[in-house]
């Protein structure tokens, strides 16, 4: 009995060390459907060849989420007031994917075209209830810039992300990491349909060449938004509004189980994420 039952927890053991994976996020802020389905009009999209799931994308406070309160859900699992960064409605320090990460001895990446005071990159490792709090962000990012890789103004996505993919690939450490593409959003609030079409192209070139790269390396992808902004109609892609809107986004998966026919809460996208990584 007592050989058997050792010999069922070291199966689990070595099970869960087989199945340690790496993660990249890859977030497309204010990216919608009809994002997608305008930008294709241009050019065919890589993400428009792959099934998409939905997500749900409310914040604690509000039915509409801004990219603070959703990248905290992201980088820590739960649902968090507008304009708060890595912090729980009751004003406790979350853990982030990226810090627990680092703290496990895996490597970190983050990279974005927004600069670095943005919100989705912050919600990585600042903890405050404004993200127009640019003295405690810029403190805990040069804190956390000393464990981790953070590149910030990238003008193309798709560029920088082949020498990403290039050190992961020689580094045969685990890793962590956040890829976003800024722009899609503030192109959108400013209903710059030629903008976010460009911004949203260069974005999709990025995912085919990390979606390329997973095909053979230990890693589980997962890309989507943190909302949609500017309420974007197709086919006439016109946007009825200036701001986010509660409107579900698409969510996409490689190397993880999922329902490509699913809603799913962005809450869902952390604990995949975090089961890829720590195997818990
Ligand atoms: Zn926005």
């Amino acid at each position: 009995m007592l050989k058997r039952l050792i010999f069922l927890f070291s199966l689990v053991i070595y099970s869960n060390n087989v199945n340690a994976k790496s993660v990249i996020l890859m977030i497309g802020d204010g990216m919608g459907y009809n994002h997608l389905s305008c930008a294709e009009m241009e050019q065919p999209l890589f993400l428009k060849t792959q099934s998409a799931a939905s997500v749900m994308t409310f914040s604690a406070d509000n039915e509409t989420t801004d990219s603070a309160a959703s990248a905290t859900t992201y980088s820590c699992g739960i649902k968090t007031n507008n304009y708060w960064l890595g912090l729980t409605p009751d004003m406790k320090v979350c853990k982030t994917i990226a810090e627990e990460a680092v703290e496990k001895g895996k490597n970190v990446y983050i990279m974005t075209t927004d600069n670095d005071l943005g919100a989705t990159p912050s919600a990585f490792y600042a903890h405050t209830t404004s993200r127009n709090d640019n003295e405690t962000i810029s403190r805990e990012r040069d804190e956390f810039s000393k464990k981790a890789d953070l590149k910030f103004d990238i003008i193309s996505l798709s560029d920088s992300v082949e020498d990403l993919l290039q050190k992961l690939s020689e580094d045969d450490k685990e890793y962590f990491v956040m890829i976003e593409g800024a722009k899609i959003d503030k192109a959108s609030h400013k209903n710059d349909l030629y903008e976010m079409k460009k911004q949203l192209i260069d974005f999709d070139a990025a995912v085919k060449k990390v979606w390329q790269f997973a095909q053979n390396h230990s890693v589980n992808v997962y890309i989507t938004a943190d909302h949609e902004t500017g309420a974007l109609r197709a086919p006439t892609c016109k946007y009825f509004s200036y701001d986010h809107t509660p409107l579900y986004v698409p969510l996409w998966i490689y190397g993880d189980e999922w329902d490509s026919e699913a809603v799913y809460d962005n809450t869902d996208v952390y604990k995949m994420m975090h089961k890829s990584l720590f195997q818990d």
